[in-house]
C-alpha cells in the first residue's frame, strides 16, 4: 500500500478510530466523534471539529490527514437527472458512482473496484481490466461526496453495488464499508436497501449468508445454460450453475427472504422463447425476483439490444411461471452512467491537472 494510498480516517471504524485517537494523545470517544463528523455529517476538515480538543486537531492534521478523492467530473443527464460522478483518488486512478433519481428519491451506485477482472463479454469494466481493489474509505467517500450533489429534499434511500467491480472479489474492504453505511453512528442505512450485485463467486456468498449484517443479493445470471454462460460471464467456467444456483438458494432460504437475478437481455444470444422457458424452469426452485436488463450497447462488443416486442415476449413467457419479474432500463445511460458502463469512457491517469475539480468540501 503506497503512502497515497493509506486509509486514512475514510473508511476507519469507530473503534479503530478510538484507538487512533488515544495513540494521538486523545480519548477513545474522540474517535468517535470523528467518525460521526466524517460519516455522518460529511465533514473532513479537523479544523471544523469544533467538539475536539484544539491540540488533537493539529495532531491529527499532521499524522492522519484525511485522503479525500477529487471530483474529476460530474454529468447529469437531461432525461432523467441522473448524475455521473468521476472521481479520482490519490494513485491517480479513477471510479465512478452514480446518483439515480427516481421522483425525489434516490439509489446510489457505488463501485468496489477500479476496473474488473472478471471481463464479462458485455461489459464495459471488463473491458477495461482490473487496475485494483478499492479500500473501505474510497468506497464510503464515493457515497459522502455523491450526498453533497443532492439536491434539497433528496434523501438517499437504496445502494447498489452496481458499478465497477465485483464486491465479493473485494469482500473484506466491502463489507467493511457496508458496516460504516449502516452505522447507527453514520449515516445509519438499512442493510435491506443495500444490495450487493455479484457475476456469481460462489464460496462468497455462502460467506455473504452467514454474515451479521443483512445486505440484499442480486446475482448476474445472464444465460440458463452453462454453454451460453460461460460465452457471457467467464467466471461461470469456475463456479457453473450446478454450483451457482444452489448458492443463490441457499442465501434465500437462509435470510427467509428473495434474491434478485439480474438478466441482460441480448438479442440473439439469450432472448429466444426457449431461453425464457429454460430460465423459469432452472430458477423455480428459487425464491426470486428476475429484473431483465435490456443490454446497453458497448461500442466493442458484438452483441444487439432486442426490439421492444423481443423483450416483451420474453418477459410474458417468465411471467406467469415467475412471479416477480421487472424490466429496467438502465438509468442514466444518456451520461454513460448505464451500470457497467463507467469510467471505461474515460481516460484514466492521462488528464491534465487543470481539468481536475477541486475536491467538493463542505
Ligand atoms: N460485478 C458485479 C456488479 C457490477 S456490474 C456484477 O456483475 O453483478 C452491475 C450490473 O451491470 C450487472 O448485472 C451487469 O451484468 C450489468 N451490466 C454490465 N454491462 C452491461 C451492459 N452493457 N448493459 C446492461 N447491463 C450491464
Ligand atoms: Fe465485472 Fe460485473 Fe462487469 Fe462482469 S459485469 S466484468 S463481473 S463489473
Amino acid at each position: 500500500m503506497t503512502e497515497n494510498h493509506k486509509p486514512g480516517i475514510l473508511g476507519q471504524t469507530p473503534e479503530e478510530l478510538a484507538e487512533l485517537a488515544g495513540r494521538l494523545g486523545g480519548k477513545p470517544f474522540h474517535g468517535r466523534q470523528i467518525f460521526r463528523w466524517v460519516n455522518q455529517r460529511g465533514v473532513f476538515d479537523f479544523e471544523q471539529m469544533t467538539d475536539l480538543p484544539q491540540g488533537l486537531r493539529k495532531t491529527l492534521q499532521e499524522k492522519a490527514p484525511i485522503n479525500l478523492p477529487k471530483v474529476v467530473k460530474s454529468t447529469t443527464a437531461a432525461a432523467d437527472g441522473a448524475t455521473k460522478l468521476l472521481l479520482q483518488y490519490p494513485d491517480r486512478q479513477e471510479a465512478e458512482a452514480v446518483i439515480i433519481r427516481d421522483r425525489g428519491k434516490i439509489t446510489l451506485c457505488l463501485s468496489t473496484q477500479i476496473g474488473c477482472p472478471l471481463g464479462c463479454t458485455f461489459c464495459m469494466t471488463g473491458a477495461m481490466g482490473f487496475k485494483r481493489n478499492l479500500i473501505a474509505g474510497e468506497i464510503t467517500s464515493q457515497f459522502l461526496f455523491a450526498k453533497k450533489c443532492l439536491k434539497p429534499g433528496e434523501t438517499v434511500r437504496n445502494i447498489v453495488l452496481m458499478g465497477m467491480g465485483e464486491p465479493l472479489l473485494n469482500y473484506d474492504e466491502t463489507l467493511k464499508a457496508m458496516r460504516i453505511l449502516t452505522s447507527e453512528q453514520g449515516p445509519g442505512l438499512a442493510a435491506r436497501r443495500i444490495t450487493l450485485s455479484t457475476a456469481g463467486v460462489v464460496p462468497k456468498i455462502h460467506q455473504l449468508a452467514d454474515e451479521n449484517i443483512k445486505l440484499k443479493l442480486a446475482i448476474s445470471l445472464h444465460a440458463a445454460t452453462n454453454e451460453k454462460r460461460n460465452l457471457l460471464v467467464p467466471l461461470n467456467k469456475k463456479y457453473p450453475l450446478e454450483e451457482l444456483l444452489p448458492a443463490a438458494e441457499a442465501f434465500a432460504r437462509k435470510r427467509k427472504r428473495r434474491i434478485t437475478f439480474e438478466y441482460i437481455l441480448i438479442e440473439g444470444i439469450n432472448d429466444t422463447p426457449e431461453d425464457a422457458m429454460l430460465l423459469a424452469k432452472k430458477v423455480a426452485p428459487i425464491p426470486c425476483k428476475i429484473n431483465l436488463i435490456p443490454y446497453n450497447p458497448t461500442p466493442f462488443a458484438p452483441y444487439k439490444r432486442p426490439s421492444l416486442a423481443r423483450i416483451n415476449r420474453f418477459r410474458e413467457i417468465l411471467f406467469p411461471r415467475t412471479p416477480a419479474v421487472t424490466v429496467r432500463f438502465s438509468k442514466g445511460g444518456e451520461v454513460e452512467a448505464a451500470c457497467g458502463q463507467l469510467a471505461a469512457n474515460y481516460p484514466l491517469n492521462h488528464l491534465p491537472k487543470k481539468f481536475l475539480a477541486p475536491a467538493l468540501t463542505p
